[in-house]
Formats: structure tokens, sequence, C-alpha cells
């Protein structure tokens, strides 16, 4: 197949440099125009990005010019690493154009006619796209926010099994989570802050768009009841989560622990270059996972499990980590977007 051109808007940010770092030598996209704020454009990547990954700048992308916001970008497509706030009107406006948008932010994500999408969790949602009417070929598809991912990846086997009917979960999310600067050093060092703005709202309704089901093109939520307490520790990467849930049927904790590892991804024929072999990995050494250890499993696509035990109040309990930046991020929106290519949706512009 061709390569097709991808954009990157928020090229400068934590999420737009995870999409430089994924994409360097990515077999179906390459990265054709990098766009950030009108203070960055006009220079070199190099110059204006303040790089947080470990490894360098890729060679052809520092050189590159910045380019402003606008809706005549050279490219097939875009990944958006924008805030809400530009979003927004960005997104509609490059669909109105003709731009497939591969959005992080969370301006379009509960939209009815939008796909919230985990390929692993619910690939028919695409087909939500064929009601989106930008009168152009353009088209929004979102990924979910970084806490809800890991969380919906647990829940979709043991909802499969066993049907779900209530969720609590307390997370422990990572600094890199906020963007950069992100959270003063003065509130993240050698403390937890208590409360995420909005992450908690993303925790009750988005699993549930995930998890719902398409109904003659249209889609039907999902109706748990999840009650999340979202917390910021200081971690650089990976958002721990304390997940309990009430289940319909009755397993033993073998039989859960084993909808886990027996879960086999709808998508795994697809052969997606960035799908990871497992999209659940169950540890038994009940001190696992860890972020700093257990983070780049999967190269950061694998969800990690651990601890599953009875629980005192609701059925059972275990701990999930994920990758914020990878899985719940970039790596997602790529993932996504190889999905686009094998179901026919993202082709190039003039095709
Ligand atoms: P960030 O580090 O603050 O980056 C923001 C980016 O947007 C920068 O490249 C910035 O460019 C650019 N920008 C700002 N105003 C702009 C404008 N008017 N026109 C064009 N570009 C503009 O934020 P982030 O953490 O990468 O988050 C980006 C999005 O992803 C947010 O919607 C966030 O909620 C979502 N998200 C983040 C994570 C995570 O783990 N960090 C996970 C999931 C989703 P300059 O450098 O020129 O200012």
């Amino acid at each position: 197949m061709n390569v097709l051109r991808a954009g990157i808007l928020g090229a400068t940010g934590a999420v737009g440099q995870k999409f430089v770092e994924l994409l360097e030598d990515h077999p179906w996209f390459q990265v054709s125009a990098l766009v950030a704020s009108d203070q960055s454009a006009g220079h070199q990547y190099k110059d204006v990005v303040n790089w947080i990954g470990t490894a360098s700048i890729p060679k052809l992308i520092a050189s590159m010019e910045v380019l402003p916001l606008s809706d005549r970008l050279p490219c097939d497509f875009v990944f958006s690493g924008l805030h809400a706030s530009v979003a927004d009107h960005a997104e509609p406006n490059l669909a109105k154009a003709g731009y497939p948008v591969i959005s992080n932010a969370k301006s379009f994500r509960m939209h009815e006619n939008v796909p919230l999408l985990i390929p692993e969790v619910n690939p028919d949602h695409t087909a939500l796209i064929r009601h989106q009417d930008w009168q152009s070929k353009g088209y929004i598809v979102t990924n979910p926010n970084c806490s809800t991912v890991g969380l919906t990846c647990a829940l979709k086997p043991l909802h499969d099994k066993f049907g779900i009917e209530a969720v609590q979960v307390v997370t422990m999310q990572a600094l890199s989570g906020a963007g950069y600067p992100g959270v003063s050093a003065l509130d993240a060092v050698a403390n937890v802050v208590p409360f995420i703005g909005g992450e908690e709202d993303k925790l009750v309704n988005e699993p549930n768009k995930l998890l719902g089901t398409i109904v003659d093109g249209q889609l039907h939520m999902e109706t748990l009841t999840i009650s999340p307490q979202c917390n910021r520790v200081p971690v650089l990467e990976g958002h721990l989560e304390c997940v309990t849930v009430k289940l319909k049927s009755n397993p033993s904790q073998n039989h859960v622990r084993q909808a886990f590892n027996d879960f086999v991804s709808p998508i795994a024929e697809l052969d997606l270059p960035s799908e990871p072999d497992r999209l659940i990995h169950v540890f038994d050494d009940e001190r696992f996972p860890q972020p700093r250890r257990h983070l780049n499993l999967g190269n950061g696509m694998t969800v990690s499990i651990g601890r599953i035990r009875p629980c005192e109040i609701l059925d059972y309990k275990f701990i999930v980590l994920s990758h914020n930046t990878v899985r719940g991020a970039a790596g997602g929106a790529i993932l996504n977007a190889e999905l686009l290519v094998k179901q026919g949706f993202l082709r190039s512009f003039t095709s």
C-alpha cells in the first residue's frame, strides 16, 4: 500500500511528541506536517519543542518547519494532540475541509456520530462515521481519556463473559497525563493531589459509550454504574487504577482470571502494526503491575492486570496499569488510524 502522509496537530506538546516518536519508523504513515501555536509556527521543530523524550528527536523531523493551524495542510489526514479549547473549532474545520481527524481531545468524544474507539473493544463503532456530514470526505474519530482506556480494556472481558452491574475505581495518575509543563513542582513532588478536573465525569461516561452496541447504525450506550475517584501522583508515566466490580453472574476467582487471559482481540487477524500480541497481561506476583517496571509491555500498548481477588463489598477487585501517553493517547490514536485504513475509511487525500 502507499504510505499515507500524516499531520500532527499540537506537535510540540506531550502527546504530539509521542506521535513524533511512535511514527518514526511506521510502515504505513509518514509525518508530513507539524502544527503548533502561532508562537511556534515558522520555526524549525527542534528550535521550539521542549523535547521531553529520552531518545533524540528523529533527524528528518528536527529540521521540519512548524506550520500554523489551518484547513490546508500538506497531509492525507491528521492526528490531533490539541487541547479541547482549540480542538472545538479546529477539528470540525479540518473535517469540513476533507481531512480525517484522529483525535485525542475530549471535544467530540461523546458526540453521538463520532466513534470513541479502542480497536480491541469496539472496532464496529467506526460505522458511526457514515452519519457524520461535513459536506466532504472528512470525519472525526476520537480515542478515550487516558484513564478510561486501561479501565475499559479491563472491563471488556468481564462484561462479555459475566455482565457488569457496577464499578468502583480509584486512579493513581501519572504527571505526564497533565501535559507539559503540567502540574507545578510544588504540588507534584512528594505529594498526591486528590483532584483532576473533569476526569471523574469522563470515567463515568466514556466506558459506557465504548461498551455500547451499534444497532441499525445507531449507538446504544451501556448503562454501567461507575464511581471513580481520581488522584494525581508523583509518577512520570503510567496510570495505575484500583478497580472493584459487581458482576451480573457469580464466577469463581479462577474464572475471572481466565476471562482476562482468554480474551481474544476481535481485530487480531488484521495484523495492525501497533496492535500488541496481547491486549491484557495478567500478573501472578502480587507486587505487580508497577508503572516503572511494566509500563512498556507490548511497546506500551498492553494493559497489565494484577492482584485479582474477591472483594468484601462488591464481587472482585484488581489492579490495572496502562501507559497514558502511548495506549492512552498517541499509540491508541495510531492504532485507530491503522484500523481505519484496514476498514477502508482512511486513504490518500486525492483518492
Ligand atoms: P500540551 O503538552 O499542553 O500540548 C499542547 C499542544 O497544542 C502544543 O503543541 C501547543 O503548541 C499546541 N497548541 C496550543 N495552542 C494552539 C493553537 N491555537 N493552534 C495550534 N496548536 C496549538 O498538551 P498534551 O498533554 O500533549 O495534550 C494534548 C491533548 O491530548 C489534550 O486535549 C489532552 O487532554 C489530550 N490527552 C493527553 C494525554 C496525556 O497523557 N498527556 C492523554 C490523553 C489525551 P505550542 O508548543 O506552540 O504552544
